[in-house]
């Protein structure tokens, strides 16, 4: 198993987990872009939004109302958030396992 995400789902990598279920797991990224900054990735090892299929439409709903409930946990919802996919690597994906960016606490312009 090469995939990093799939050896913090195994356990067999650490990192900060805050949240997990049958269907996601959650926690800090590493290099976090933004005072807030979690990944919410499914268990399930999916490579790109570009691999997801009709099969998948509960798991992709299960990542965004995770990240909606996260968002009111962390008191983020209010204030504001960002979500986002990174697709390939012209989309800025650096880690071939589908994983949400939930980011929050940009200093406003
Ligand atoms: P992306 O560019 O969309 O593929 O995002 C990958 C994200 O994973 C980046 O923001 C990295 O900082 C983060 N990341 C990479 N390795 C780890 C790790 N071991 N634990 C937590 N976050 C990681
Ligand atoms: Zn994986």
């Amino acid at each position: 198993m090469e995939c990093i995400f799939c050896k913090i789902v195994a356990g067999t990598i650490p990192a900060n987990i805050i949240h997990c279920d049958d269907k996601v797991v959650v926690f800090d990224d590493i290099y976090p872009k933004a005072p807030q900054h979690k990944l919410i990735i499914p268990r399930k090892h999916i490579a790109t939004l570009n691999d997801i299929t009709i099969e998948d439409s509960d798991l992709i709903s299960h990542m965004l109302f995770t990240a909606k409930k996260l968002a009111h946990d962390l008191n983020i919802a209010k204030p504001g958030y960002r979500v986002m996919i990174n697709c390939n690597k012209g989309g800025g994906q650096e880690v071939f396992h589908l994983h949400l960016h939930l980011l929050s606490g940009f200093l406003p312009k």
